[in-house]
């Protein structure tokens, strides 16, 4: 009865497969954890980890085989945990260490890299050697100064920008960040309540071609015209309504004002290509292509060539062999794409062989510091061969002087946009700024050179 008795408590304490911790004891060493912390003035670490390609392994491998690398893998990881830490297994690939004893919220770094270390390591089963890797989303308390069970959803959620910044690392929850949503996020009924009433309008930025003078197009970029507030850039808006159902329909809002807005120019002479941002989750939407279509088939007037899509890099990223489809869907219905913010995230040649994008935008980061910092000039030149290499266009955004035009003409980039250019600006304007533009002369004489 008694051995009977304790093989019972545990099974409820106690992960069947690893023998790890479970959620309940978790929560419970978890609570002991806070308490002991706040008693010694110390912090404590949640590391709430994420297995990247472990569903392969189960897919390809057979689900023996893939319990037997996670019995293998979980002690690994486990070992590279200090004695008093705690591991749990919370999920089918989930898994959340407790760091105990940090006088310092920093001095979790080297077990967190210990543990990303073990993660990835090569594990041999039945004659298959397999590895995986791991993203890990981490936060600190005190700094943190939440409930238990709210420091593992803290966690959670940061393992969202591990997974975006390209796997295999672990990222640190922003807790002010946090707080600054929170004071934001009563607003996600105001931002639909905007979206009804037609409070957001789209400036266009001019994208030039610095040889040529030619103006060769525009980007779309969102604001909200607030009543009270004013002008507010998408950075007011976008955080909040990111994995919302209303980003989705100010998405699908943008595409249909912005073909609406070419067709005006166009009646007027003017046939200007635009491009228009897309979010990682509109993209990821279900029917997207399905959509766009439908909104293309509404403006038969505008040509889909017209139209480019953006998407940046990290999010094309995340999920590759998905995002790679739809992007041949949206090609065949005439639509190209550019990866903006290129050089940001993480891309290998074999991503950019396999995604149909017709352009790169170096990320304005990069164009800014070329100037003066010679690695980042090293950086632009790169992403410009690489797009030479692989036969796709390159714009430079961010553009800010007429010096930095002249350095990436020298460098091989003709494109740009900028505010060295022009700045965003009303629809209204575009005719007018494109009939007065005219190629910064210093331009000529770099290609003269
Ligand atoms: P992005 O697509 O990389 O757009 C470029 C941003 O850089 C714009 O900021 C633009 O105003 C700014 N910019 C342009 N030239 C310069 C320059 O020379 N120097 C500096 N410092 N900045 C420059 P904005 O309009 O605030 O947009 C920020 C981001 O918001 C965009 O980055 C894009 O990712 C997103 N966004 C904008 N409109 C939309 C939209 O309709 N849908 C979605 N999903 N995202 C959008
Ligand atoms: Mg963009
Ligand atoms: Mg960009």
């Amino acid at each position: 009865m008694k051995a009977h008795q304790q093989q019972l408590e545990h099974l409820a304490q106690f992960d069947p497969l690893t023998d790890l911790p479970n959620r309940v004891l978790l929560a419970d060493r978890l609570q002991q954890a806070i308490a002991q912390a706040a008693r010694h003035k110390q912090s404590l670490a949640v590391a709430y980890l994420d297995l990247d390609g472990f569903k392969q392994i189960n897919d390809a491998k057979g689900h023996g085989i893939g319990d037997s690398f996670l019995i293998a893998l979980s002690r690994r990881m486990n070992a590279a945990l200090r004695e008093a830490d705690t591991f749990a297994r919370v999920g089918g690939d989930e898994f959340v260490a407790v760091l105990v004893d940090l006088p310092t919220p920093n001095d979790g770094d080297p077990v967190l890299r210990r543990l990303l270390d073990a993660a990835a390591s090569e594990i041999e089963v039945d004659g298959h050697r397999l590895q995986v890797s791991a993203s890990i989303g981490v936060t600190i308390y005190p700094q943190d100064a939440v409930v238990a069970d709210q420091l593992v959803r803290h966690a959670d959620q940061a393992i969202y920008q591990a997974k975006q910044a390209g796997k295999n690392r672990y990222h640190l929850f922003d807790v002010m960040q946090d707080a600054a949503l929170n004071a934001q996020r009563e607003s996600l009924d105001n931002i639909r309540h905007a979206l009804a009433c037609g409070e957001f309008v789209l400036h266009y930025q001019p994208k030039v071609n610095m040889r040529s003078g030619a103006v060769v197009g525009a980007e779309a970029l969102v604001r909200w015209q607030h009543p009270e507030r004013g002008l507010l850039p998408p950075s007011a808006f976008l955080p909040v309504i990111e994995n919302d159902p209303t980003g989705i329909d100010l998405g699908e809002w943008v595409i249909e004002a912005v073909l609406t807005q070419m067709e005006a120019w166009a009646a007027q002479g003017l046939h200007l290509p635009v491009s228009v941002n897309l979010s990682a989750h509109q993209l990821q939407h279900a029917n997207f292509t399905e959509r766009l279509g439908e909104l293309l088939s509404r403006h038969p007037q505008t040509p889909p060539k017209w139209l480019e899509l953006e998407i940046l890099e990290t999010s094309a990223l995340n999920d590759l062999s998905e995002i790679a489809n739809v992007i041949k869907d949206c090609t065949e219905l005439g639509v190209s794409f550019a990866l903006d913010d290129f050089g940001t995230g993480y891309s290998s040649l074999t991503y950019l062989k396999h995604l149909r994008v017709g352009m790169l935008k170096i990320d304005q980061s990069f164009v800014r510091d070329m100037m003066d910092d010679p690695e980042d000039r090293a950086i632009v030149d790169g992403v410009i061969r690489l797009s030479n290499a692989f036969h796709l266009n390159v714009i430079a955004e961010g553009v800010e002087t007429a010096a930095h035009g002249a350095m990436l003409l020298g460098l091989g980039c003709e494109l740009a946009q900028g505010y060295g250019v022009a700045r965003p600006m009303p629809a209204d304007l575009i005719p007018g700024w494109i009939h007065s533009w005219a190629p910064d002369p210093i331009w000529q004489a770099t290609l003269a050179m």
